[in-house]
């Protein structure tokens, strides 16, 4: 079989756990199994990167920041290959460019376009173990680029399609994929098997083991993946296509995210073609905006609300700064302290009443709800930020997701 292996930012944190990854990676190829890895950088590196860009400037070139940031990764590959020949595994290590990531020119958060992966075939068929930076690729101008945060997993993910491997393990901090963040809930549960779908959710939704883009690749290329721990041999989270038994349950796991932010643009007049002004801006930034809110109109005006990603809240702020309609400037207000809560489950689809049930937990806690947006498979609530953790442990109770037998006691 061609496996891929991913291990991230905390599997590699220093020379010790490299010699770990050496260790698993040579556990596997014994088995007779040829090996493509792909490493992020270790865990804290990249925001150290970012945290020196910004001692410089606050917007740093995009296209230099991508340069700087691929560094992290380069260091990871060249000690895991280090690693592998000490034990005596013939291993290569490749940059971005090298294995033919082709990305668009879209720096710091580049789309794959293309895996040509040649050196990577040359490697394997030569009986060595590749070694590749996640995270990078390289522009048609022949630049660095980077795939946004978290980009390594979509690295391994586009290598597994590219050379059709039979598995892309994604080794990580967690063991697997829970109904709550255990760190907040304490009796939140592994799950065996997600749907993509479900998946998808809770990526994109802030759960952090999986970056979302990585898992609508491997939805759309059907490449079998596998969430587990570096740490433990318990087996981890198969992520797959959906069946009859993941609808028995309305909801199968609760997330929450405290990476957005709320920008609300107070009396903007009420006509055609300025919201389309509003968000053509921004989504012209490539600024992800996740909830939208037009208010009912008074006087010819209406209040407009809407989320981007904390990152971007500095840039969407001077973007709107640009704008004017009808000759006057906006009227921005923008909320920081803000968390988004969600309920997910394929199970929705055929039962009724989640909504409800979610805003009665959140209720009987007197958290008030600021923002509410739905989609088939998730429901989910802006509130402030302070009340995040309450509000999880609530819902995780609410939906009985800890099982029979747990819960509510608390
Ligand atoms: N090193 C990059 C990051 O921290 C990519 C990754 O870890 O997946 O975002
Ligand atoms: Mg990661």
């Amino acid at each position: 079989m061609l496996i891929v292996q991913k291990f991230g930012g905390t599997s590699v944190g220093d020379v010790a756990r490299i010699q770990n990854v050496a260790a698993r990676v040579n556990r596997v190829r014994a088995q007779g199994h040829q090996v493509v890895v792909v490493v992020s950088a270790m865990a804290g590196e990249t925001d150290r990167l970012v945290g020196l860009a910004h001692q410089i400037m606050e917007l740093p070139p995009p296209r230099e920041m991508d340069l700087l940031l691929s560094t992290g990764e380069r260091v990871t590959i060249a000690l895991l290959a280090m690693a592998l020949e000490a034990r005596g595994i013939p291993a290569q290590a490749f940059t971005g460019r090298q294995v033919g990531i082709e990305t668009d020119s879209e720096h710091t958060k580049a789309r794959i376009e293309r895996v040509t992966g040649e050196r990577l075939k040359e490697c394997l068929a030569a009986g060595s173990v590749a070694v590749v930076a996640g995270f990078q690729g390289i522009s048609r101008a022949s630049d660095v680029t980077t795939l946004g945060r978290g980009g390594s997993d979509l690295t391994a993910v586009a290598v597994a399609a590219a050379l059709q491997a039979d598995r892309c393990d994604i080794y990580t901090d967690v063991d697997g994929v829970y109904t709550a963040d255990p760190r907040i809930v304490s009796h939140a549960r592994k799950l065996d098997r997600i749907s993509f779908e479900e998946m998808l959710e809770l990526a994109s939704l802030g759960a952090k083991v999986l970056q979302t883009r990585s898992v609508l690749f491997a939805m759309r290329h059907n490449v079998p993946l596998q969430v587990l721990s570096s740490f433990s041999d318990e087996p981890g989270t198969l992520v797959t296509e959906e069946d009859k038994e993941m609808e028995q349950l309305a909801v199968s796991g609760v997330t929450y995210d405290r990476n957005q932010a709320k920008i609300t643009i107070h009396q903007v007049p009420d006509h055609p073609g300025v919201a389309s002004q509003i968000f053509q801006k921004v989504s012209g930034a490539n600024i992800l905006i996740d909830m939208i809110i037009q208010n009912v109109s008074h006087q010819g005006t209406t209040d407009i609300s809407f989320t981007v990603p904390r990152a971007d809240l500095s840039q969407a702020r001077k973007l709107m700064a640009d704008i004017s309609v009808d000759d006057k400037p906006l009227n921005v207000a923008v909320e920081e302290d803000i968390a988004k809560v969600s309920v997910v489950g394929v199970g929705m689809r055929s039962h009724s009443g989640v909504a409800a049930q979610m805003f009665d937990a959140l209720a009987k806690d007197k958290i008030n709800i600021l923002m509410i947006s739905t989609s088939e498979i998730k429901i989910s609530c802006v509130i402030n930020e302070r009340y995040t953790e309450l509000a999880v442990r609530a819902l995780h109770d609410a939906f009985g997701l800890a099982g029979p037998d747990k819960g509510k006691k608390k």
